[in-house]
């Protein structure tokens, strides 16, 4: 299906084929015409040609602007036309008694020009319009008949053989035109494509950039942000920690007696505000701990050690946290203690989380604390009988300043870092924290840590010589 686009094309092609072939035609009539003209030295004997030679210049440049203004047909037709009634004339005013010059085979020029500048069936158009003058030619002459016809047959055939071979010639081209207007269709079009691409590139590009300075903006801000609070906190729990101190310590020099004697009621009151004052101090701990861990500047300091240590000044912490519990605290150890390679201080600190929880949320029953190595883990479980955890608070808990808002929960105070810090600690030890349990249930918190494997050093054996004797 040809569409708008290649005829465009090849009306295009077909103009620029007349401008070419317009003024060599002309050229030659010219020649042709001037030189019969100066062969027989007079104007009015060569009058034929000097109307062909005038039509050929003003025809022609009609045709020639008709085809410059787009009206392709209409000059083409003027022009094939036009110089096949001048050859008629020519035919008729030249015509000698039984000879048959070379002028009725010329019209073929025109049936060939009239398919590449017109249309491709022009070709045939023309070779009909070529046979009715030569007919009207003859009939002027007076010549009209089978005789005449005979005599023009020849020329009649040929002018009919090269409007077939002009028309399939045409086809052919128009044909390769098509194609190759489609592919110039093509190539444009997917120039167009890229175009339009390359302007979304550019567009989006443009955002990316905009957006990535944003982020910047906001990365930048968010540092100054994190620093400050971090500096704040430090300054903060620094400011308490030394006057919070002296509270304790204090409270306790003068609930031993230490600055004159007490009474049992005020012993009470020391040792209520030397309690308040340890566990301010906790929380004091937990949330400088907190401050480092989204700073990034919490430090671990590894040692190898026996994870017998660890565990035994973590139950005897607990210990006193369940003196007026009716609460077992009990233990389930390997026979065998694996080595683990960790910040004592810190894995100390996750054990009495967990135990330290486990106290606060059991009433009675047990606290047990099981070891058990397995391969290159060793797993250790915290479990009590206490108030337990519903499924649905089980990731909650591990989220900063989250608590369960549960009035059994609620009656124990805490901050709500307890359980982050931990698991922040033993994932810093390459380990992980899960908890399994259920309200009333009881809960389990397992905690699976790296065994340390030493390495085996490798000793590289010289081979032994052998001695000739
Ligand atoms: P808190 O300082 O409030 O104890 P944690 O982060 O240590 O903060 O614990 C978060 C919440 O998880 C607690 O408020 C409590 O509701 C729940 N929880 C933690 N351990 C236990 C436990 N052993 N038994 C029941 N509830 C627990």
């Amino acid at each position: 299906m040809t569409n708008i686009l290649e005829e465009d094309y090849r009306d295009e092609l077909r103009a620029d084929s007349s401008q070419l072939i317009f003024p060599i035609v002309t050229g030659f009539v010219l020649v042709v015409c001037f030189g019969a003209i100066l062969a027989a030295n007079s104007l009015t004997a060569s009058w034929p040609y000097v109307a062909y030679a005038v039509f050929s210049t003003v025809g022609n440049w009609f045709a020639w602007k008709l085809v410059k203004q787009g009206n392709q047909w209409a000059g083409g037709t003027l022009f094939s036309w036009g110089h096949m009634i001048m050859l008629t004339i020519m035919l008729v005013s030249t015509h000698e008694p039984g000879v048959v010059g070379p002028l009725p085979y010329v019209y073929g020029i025109f049936i060939i020009i009239g398919s590449m500048i017109i249309k491709p069936s022009s070709a045939f158009t023309n070779w009909a319009i070529s046979m009715f003058l030569i007919a009207l030619g003859t009939a002027y002459l007076g010549i009209w008949g089978a005789e005449s016809f005979f005599t023009y047959l020849p020329s009649i055939l040929i002018n009919f053989s090269l409007a077939v071979v002009a028309y399939l010639t045409a086809i052919e081209w128009q044909t390769a035109v098509e194609a190759t207007s489609f592919l110039h269709r093509r190539a444009q079009q997917r120039r167009d494509e890229l175009f339009t691409i390359q302007g979304e590139l550019g567009l989006t590009n443009a955002r990316l950039q905009y957006l990535n300075e944003q982020l910047e903006v906001a990365r930048h801000a968010a540092e100054n942000e994190r620093d400050l609070r971090t500096r704040f906190m430090n300054n903060v729990s620094h400011e308490l920690r030394t006057p919070l101190n002296a509270i304790v310590n204090f409270a306790h020099i003068l609930a031993l007696g230490g600055r004159g004697p007490v009474t049992p009621e005020q012993i009470d009151y020391l040792k209520r505000v030397e309690q308040s004052g340890w566990h301010l101090l906790e929380i004091l701990n937990d949330l400088l701990d907190m401050a480092q861990i989204e700073s990034g500047e919490f430090k671990l300091h590894l040692e190898t050690i026996h994870l017998y240590h660890v565990c035994e000044e973590a139950m005897t912490s607990t210990r006193g946290l369940l003196l007026d519990k009716n609460v077992e605290l009990l233990r389930d150890y390997p026979s065998e203690w694996p080595l683990v390679q960790v910040d004592q201080m810190r894995l100390k600190q996750a054990f009495i989380n967990l135990l330290g929880n486990a106290a606060k949320y059991t009433e009675e029953g047990y606290i047990a604390l099981r070891v058990y190595p397995n391969g290159n883990t060793v797993k250790i479980i915290v479990e009590d009988t206490g108030i337990g955890i519903a499924p649905e608070h089980h990731e909650t808990i591990f989220i900063e300043f989250r608590q369960i808002d549960d009035t059994a929960a609620r009656k124990r105070i805490g901050t709500g870092l307890g359980l982050p810090i931990t698991k922040h600690l033993i994932e810093r030890h390459q380990g992980t924290l899960s908890v399994e349990s259920g309200l009333g249930q009881g809960s389990k918190f397992t905690i699976t840590l790296p065994i340390y494997q030493p390495v085996k050093e490798i000793v590289k054996q010289e081979p032994e010589l052998e001695t000739a004797v």
